[in-house]
């Protein structure tokens, strides 16, 4: 048996923003004997899943599901839409949105990569402390009077910083510029746990993941469409054969696809999106910001900066968190996982050895909420940080006087 850690009691704390902890109703339905992807018991799990998953999208209109990373989402989501030498407008909120950048060179494709210049107090990327500027897309856009950027790709939660981005107002923004490109959107951590409304946002293309809000293994990943993609997918010239969505889309119309799907996560998928319909999206992202919100608080006791810098577009599902100048944010997260068994996030690109992530998502509750609190407040404490006051305390404060508001609410 593989030894994948020395602590032989109790449960792993898996702190990371992805993959999320998974609750054992879902690992059990994973569990189940794999069936025949040409039966009839599999035409009803596809519908099923096909169905649920677009109310979690939040659209009316076809979302494809892949038997791969989210990596693979985001090359589907290009390939599908993209001719060679397309230029596509991107915009740099970290580094999800620079490796998607990357992606599209790679493909041959014409990025060009907007975002805030310069370094702050910090020592760290503006843009990387904020969110997308609809007003900068906007303005690029008014100068492309040929019409030539045939897409704007924006992350909705840039899982590398902890900083969400508001799509709404990058629609708008388009709009406002009167232009045909289409909208695409990585929403890969950000579905199921902080709001996201495919249809009513206007966005061309949703890419997503299932290791993170929907609180599966990693393994599969989606494309959320409107009709503007598919139309746009009948003449886009970039080879597409594995991801064409056309065929696809044509067999889930009776719940099978066109090669082996991967069943036993299709089976937690039922089961993750029986969760979520069942406490219903709105109660998800509430309890979302509220675990963000107690988080931030113990944060903001320590008296560190998060890696936000924009109160306004602050996480709900990770928070990032500025390690003081001299202290390693990777020696932490080390000592943190050796001596309580807790993994946390870890800096990422331009941020390495500067901040590390807490995750709060998955099957957490408030008490795993503060416990991860507690590892990272003795971790600072043995690393020598000195801190302004007790995030625990803090944490507890903030979960406690939500709890009895609630009380409160039920007993009236
Ligand atoms: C996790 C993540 C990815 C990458 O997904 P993989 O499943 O690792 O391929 C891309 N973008 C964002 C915002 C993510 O959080």
């Amino acid at each position: 048996m593989l030894q994948l850690d020395s602590h032989p009691t109790g449960r792993h704390f898996l702190q990371i923003p992805g993959p999320s902890p998974v609750p054992d109703r879902i690992l059990r339905a994973i569990s189940l004997p794999t069936i025949d992807h040409r039966g009839p018991e599999f035409g009803a799990l596809g519908l099923k899943v096909l169905a649920g998953i677009r109310q979690v999208f939040q659209t009316r209109h076809p979302v494809v599901i892949y038997p791969a990373s989210g990596t693979g989402a985001w090359e589907a989501a290009l390939a599908n839409v993209m001719s060679p030498g397309d230029a596509v407008l991107m915009y740099e909120t970290g580094h999800f949105a620079t490796l998607w950048q990357k992606m599209a060179l790679r493909l041959g494709l014409a990025p060009e990569f907007l975002g805030l210049s310069g370094i702050d107090d910090t020592g760290l990327p503006r843009s990387w402390r904020h969110g997308v500027q609809a007003e900068l897309i906007e303005a690029r856009l008014r100068q492309d009077t040929g019409k030539k950027i045939r897409a704007v790709c924006v992350v909705h939660n840039e899982t590398s910083t902890g900083v969400t981005s508001d799509i709404a107002a990058v629609r708008r923004a388009i709009d406002a510029a009167g232009h045909p490109a289409l909208l695409m959107v990585d929403s890969i951590s950000g579905l199921a746990s902080a709001d996201y409304r495919h249809d009513e946002w206007g966005v061309d293309v949703t890419i997503s993941g299932s290791q993170k809000g929907l609180m599966l293994p990693p393994g599969i990943s989606f494309n959320a469409l409107s009709p503007k993609a598919m139309e746009r997918s009948r003449t886009a010239k970039l080879p597409k054969a594995f991801w064409a969505w056309d065929e696809i889309v044509e067999m889930n119309q009776s719940g099978y696809w066109p090669y082996t799907p991967n069943t036993n996560l299709l089976y937690g998928l039922a089961e993750s999106l029986d969760m979520l319909l069942e406490e219903g999206l709105p109660q998800v992202f509430a309890r979302h910001q509220r675990w963000a919100a107690g988080v931030r608080s113990a944060v903001q006791a320590w008296g560190l900066p998060t890696q936000c810098a924009d109160p306004a577009v602050h996480s709900p599902v990770l928070t990032g968190v500025i390690t003081p100048e001299g202290v390693d944010a990777d020696a932490l997260r080390r000592l943190i996982h050796e001596r309580f068994d807790l993994s946390l996030g870890t800096g990422l690109g331009k941020l390495k050895g500067r901040m590390f992530r807490m995750g709060h998502l998955g099957d957490s509750n408030d008490l795993t909420l503060v416990a991860m609190v507690a590892g990272v407040e003795m971790g600072l404490k043995l690393s020598g940080v000195k801190l302004a006051g007790s995030g625990v305390a803090a944490a507890m404060e903030h979960f406690a006087s939500h709890a009895a508001a609630k009380a409160l609410r039920q007993a009236a």
